[in-house]
């Protein structure tokens, strides 16, 4: 195994460093306290010094403006940017356009790419991804009620949907419905793109979360799709692959998601060993970090972090090499780690900060709310131990033939 960085990749890595400390990681506080158009303003203008560095969405096919990045060095890259919420979108590599920018570009024809693809790489519209419904079981999607019929030319879309991430304000929603309920399980559904400004689309909530119901891309809206109806040319890939698409969708975003938790991790490490270091406990000067169980704190999450930053770095490499298919293991176990470990650092941070960590005065308690999802999302916890756990303990069967 060899990750090591090129010359070229390790300078971008520094200039993304520096940037983030410079002009990213100060705009937090106008998202904490401040007014969402003065954040908007503070965004947009540092995406256009991004976009002046050469680092725009650098994540995408070099045709259409990216850097053409190995697993390995998009994983570095989420990971740096990862250091702040506002990382991502930044970048211009922000979830969920980073996802559908994938499929669009693998599965999307001419005419998608140029009306789509094109403008959500160039950052000129936002999109969101349709397929977890509230009255179905997310972790298994075989049992989606949401339904796209085929009346002449069209598809007409009823259904209902939530956490449609960033729906508010986004041009279009790529929307998983069964196309053919009679077809085996995995082959009912197809993904369709819907623009958002089409009769029927109804964005009719941003779900509070965690007491918050955000707005454009930080949001997550309840959609209910009503007799929507969209032209035939709009379906992504063949009809019946929505399965198929969706797992394409995941496998290398598996490794953006846990390189930009480890991202999260490492800067709430440095705020509890900083705060440690700063908080002075008795009359004789000590300090927390004075303390054996904040030691022992600080030793667990760094092995912690070291340990799953070098489980994901493992994963990248691998997919590098044989593809997301050979890397199923490594890419099921990560899922559940790193979000995990991420986790950890964020409380255990906020612990060492005391009534501050609670506050919004840090980012620590952002985190808190809105990274426990993190667990849910992408296949929860469970379903990936279940996943793999089968896999491997069969690979221990004996043989009975
Ligand atoms: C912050 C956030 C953003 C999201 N963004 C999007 C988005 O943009 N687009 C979108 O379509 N969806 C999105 N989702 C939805 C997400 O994909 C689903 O929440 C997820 O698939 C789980 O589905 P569910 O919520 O219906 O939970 P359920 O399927 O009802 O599962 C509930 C819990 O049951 C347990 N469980 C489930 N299955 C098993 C099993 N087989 N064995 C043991 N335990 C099990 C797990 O603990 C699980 O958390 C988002 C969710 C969150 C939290």
């Amino acid at each position: 195994m060899d990750f090591q960085v090129s010359e070229e990749m390790s300078v971008r890595l520094a200039m993304i460093d520096e940037f983030m400390v410079k002009e990213v990681v100060p705009l937090e506080a106008e998202m904490l306290h401040g007014d969402p158009e003065t954040l908007d303003a503070g965004v947009a203008a540092a995406q256009e010094k991004v976009k002046q560095m050469g680092l725009w969405a650098p994540n995408h096919p070099v045709e259409y403006g990216g850097l053409g990045l190995s697993m390995v060095d998009h994983g570095l890259f989420a990971e740096a940017v990862g250091r702040s919420p506002l990382g991502m979108v930044v970048f211009g590599t922000q979830a969920p356009d980073a996802g559908n920018i994938e499929i669009l570009h693998k599965y999307g024809t001419p005419e998608q790419k140029e009306r789509w693809l094109r403008p959500l790489i160039e950052g000129e519209i936002r999109s969101c991804f349709s397929m977890t419904e509230p009255e179905t079981a997310g972790s298994n999607p075989v049992l989606l009620a949401a339904t796209a019929e085929v009346d002449g030319d069209d598809y007409i879309i009823n259904g209902q949907k939530w956490f449609t991430s960033s729906a508010d304000g986004a041009a279009f929603a790529i929307v998983m419905a069964v196309t053919d309920p009679d077809a085996p399980p995995h082959q009912r559904a197809s993904m369709i793109i819907v623009p958002t400004d089409t009769p029927g689309f109804n964005l009719v909530r941003n779900v509070s979360v965690m007491g918050h119901a955000g707005s454009g891309h930080a949001s997550h809206g309840e959609v209910i799709y009503q007799s929507c109806r969209v032209p035939r040319t709009n379906l992504l890939g063949p009809e019946g692959s929505g399965f198929a698409i969706a797992q394409d969708r995941l496998g290398p975003g598996r490794i953006h998601h846990c390189m930009r938790w480890l991202g999260i991790a490492a800067r709430a490490f440095e705020m509890m060993c900083a705060r440690a270091n700063e908080r002075v406990i008795d009359e004789d000067g000590n300090t927390l970090a004075d303390r054996q169980v904040i030691q022992h704190w600080g030793a667990e999450l760094d092995a912690e972090i070291r340990g799953a930053r070098l489980q994901v770095l493992h994963a990248a490499w691998r997919i590098d090499r044989e593809g997301a298919k050979a890397a199923r293991d490594e890419i099921s176990a990560i899922k559940f780690v790193v979000a995990n470990t991420m986790l950890e650092a964020v409380d255990r941070a906020i612990q060492v900060h005391g009534a501050l960590g609670v506050t919004d005065d840090t980012i620590l308690a952002y985190w808190y709310r809105h990274e426990r999802g993190a667990r849910i999302y992408d296949g929860a916890d469970e379903v990936h131990k279940t996943s793999l756990g089968r896999r491997l303990l069969r690979r221990y069967k004996p043989d009975v033939g």
